[in-house]
């Protein structure tokens, strides 16, 4: 698959998610998520090569100069905080399984929450609405009121790091509403909403072959690319040599069958 094929079928999964979410919203009136709200905005969480590239792109045509200039520079100060804050040798593993890989992400996500500080994308100040990238926002704002989470991150990760706990997917164990604290009473909402992984696995084939593109096809282990809102304003993905890149991050090939994580603060 191309870079173009790859995007338009991301493009798709997008237009599917709002979709989905917009009626929701119109067959759930008590869903509290109105617009101007950002409560959800004021935190840090992953993002993954795909959402990456395609928000780098959006905020690199089609923003306006003096927003960019700002958001980047608020960008460069958070990554700051972020690089001084994690563990990043920790982070970056080789020779995983898939579900290892992921558990790389639940564990980023845990820390990046711990650092409290609002996306790079947010500006406050702004008279309509106050995402500036809001037409190529990742999945997670997308579907964050919309969705229950059935496997969360308390149960995926055992304290001790990056062992998981064999919980089975299963909508009889419940879940969390992906939403902030307007949605404490509102647990009734739960069956009625989407799932928070939903399209997920379909976005994440997406990204592999994204980097499988862009490296042509030099590693042969799947490449699992973690970052935050802060890496599209930083780098312009489409001028990025991304072979360079990853060799500098993965110290050698391994088997098909493997996933290598490479976080980039
Ligand atoms: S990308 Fe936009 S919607 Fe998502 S957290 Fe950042 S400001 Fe909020």
């Amino acid at each position: 698959m191309d870079t173009a094929s790859i995007i338009d079928r991301y493009a798709n999964i997008l237009e599917t998610l709002n979709a989905k979410t917009a009626k929701l919203q119109s067959q759930l009136p008590d869903i509290p998520c109105k617009n101007r709200c950002f409560t959800c905005c004021e935190q840090l969480f992953p993002i993954t090569f795909l959402e990456a590239f395609y928000i780098s792109r959006w905020i690199h045509t089609g923003m306006d100069a003096d927003e960019k200039a700002e958001r980047t520079q608020y960008a460069q100060v958070i990554n700051e905080k972020i690089a001084s804050a994690l563990p990043f040798d920790y982070l970056n593993q080789h020779r995983l399984s898939e579900k290892e890989a992921l558990n790389i992400h639940a564990l980023f996500n845990k820390g990046l929450h711990m650092i409290q500080t609002a996306c790079p994308a947010l500006n406050t100040k702004r008279a309509k609405g106050s995402c500036t990238v809001y037409e190529s926002r990742p999945h997670e704002c997308r579907v964050q009121g919309f969705s229950v989470n059935f496997f969360p991150e308390s149960l995926l990760l055992e304290t001790s790091g990056m062992q998981s706990t064999e919980v089975p997917y299963n909508k009889e164990v419940g879940g969390q509403i992906a939403g902030c604290f307007r949605f404490e009473n509102l647990q009734h909402l739960a069956p009625k909403l989407m799932d928070y992984n939903y399209l997920y696995p379909e976005k994440l084939e997406l990204d592999c072959a994204l980097i499988a593109e862009l490296t042509q096809n030099y590693f042969p282990q799947k490449i699992m690319y973690y970052t935050t809102m802060c890496m599209p304003f930083l780098k312009n993905f489409e001028d990025e040599d991304w072979t360079m890149f990853f060799k500098k991050r993965i110290p050698e090939l391994t088997e098909k069958n493997t996933c290598s994580v490479v976080v980039d603060v």
